[in-house]
């Protein structure tokens, strides 16, 4: 993490520990520590009750090493954790919040597996993801609990770490009053901060793949089609080309409520179709074409030329043979406002 997430997360820290300090519940219950991961993993602060917790400076450094870093949370877990046995009652299970803004830039998948092999139980990890570069599929694949803060502006910054205050509390509440281990987060506002329960509302923004929604001619419900980048390059003594392409990888059908999860914003990038390679069929009426697009911008599936009624302007539009040479510039990202 750098510059500013950098800056506003060692500020955040500070007003977590103030805040705790208030609350009766979090002074009985909680302990805390802080593990920084960069290029490097290190724990910046060693797990202490509330009181005695100062909230470190976090360090800058290159690199996201979250396989290193699960390896040493897991090391610290056993290290500092008391587990209950017939003699003893143990700690609560701890409580982990993972804050990154990269792509993991070492080998996670061990460190993956051994955590959902042998710790998803005895801890829970909450990830949250600050902005669109975050890895959202690898955070799925190592714990449910993932969330999104899109922007990552003052204002939703500090709307962030009051909820994380406000989890550790009614946390600490609930060890303290009901004697419960379940996971009792508070309450999300959704307009700062988005729990990503499906991966595939989330997927719109990846660089490296297109995303292109449609509308089924006759159910009139949408699907997502997706194509994955295929980098190439043509290069000569003197110069470069990129020839990239977009590779079909699946294509899905999605619910209505697909748009109430999109913001609503059009995204601003194209794609130009004819680097895309490859076109499915409708995943909800079997049409042979997926891929049709209206005079409005939207896609539609079809089954043979001719007309069609368009399911996003409601038009009848007359598809002739496709042809070929055509390259259409069409939306990229949630095309459903
Ligand atoms: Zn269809
Ligand atoms: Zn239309």
């Amino acid at each position: 993490m750098a510059g500013e997430n950098h800056r506003k997360l060692e500020v955040g820290m500070e007003s977590i520990v103030r805040s705790l300090r208030q609350d009766p519940y979090a002074l009985e219950t909680v302990y805390l520590s802080a593990i920084a991961f960069a290029g490097r993993v290190k724990t910046i602060a060693p797990l202490v009750e509330l009181p005695l917790f100062y909230p470190p400076k976090l360090p800058l450094g290159s690199g996201t090493s979250l396989g290193q870093a699960l390896f040493h949370l897991m090391s610290e877990i056993d290290r500092n954790t008391i587990k209950t046995t017939a003699e003893q009652k143990g700690d609560w299970k701890p409580m982990v919040f993972l804050i990154t803004d990269g792509k993991p830039t070492d080998n996670y998948i061990p460190a993956i597996r051994k955590w959902t092999d042998e710790y998803q139980n005895k801890a829970t990890i909450v990830a949250v993801a600050l902005g669109r570069y975050a890895d959202l599929k690898v955070l799925k694949e190592l714990t449910e609990n993932v969330l999104l803060l899109e922007k990552t502006g003052t204002e939703e910054f500090k709307k962030f770490i009051a909820w994380v205050t406000a989890s550790v509390s009614s946390q600490s509440k609930s060890v303290e009053t009901g004697a419960s281990d379940k996971l009792a987060l508070a309450v999300v506002d959704k307009s700062v901060l988005q729990l990503v329960d499906d991966l595939r509302k989330f997927e719109a923004f990846d660089p490296d793949s297109v995303i292109l929604v449609g509308r089924c001619q006759k159910k009139r419900l949408p699907y997502l089609m997706k194509y994955e980048k295929f980098p190439q390059e043509l290069s000569g003594d003197a110069i470069r080309i990129d020839t990239s392409y977009f590779d079909f990888s699946g294509c899905y059908s999605l619910e209505e409520d697909y748009f109430s999860w999109s913001d609503g914003t059009p995204t601003k990038q194209t794609v130009n179709t004819s680097e895309l390679r490859g076109a499915p069929g409708c995943p909800h009426c079997g049409a042979q074409v997926a891929f049709a697009m209206c005079s409005c911008g939207g896609i539609l599936c079809i089954n043979q030329p001719g007309k069609a009624l368009c399911p996003w302007c409601e038009q009848t539009v007359q598809f002739d043979n496709q042809n070929e040479e055509t390259s259409m510039w069409v939306g990229r990202g949630a095309n459903g406002s």
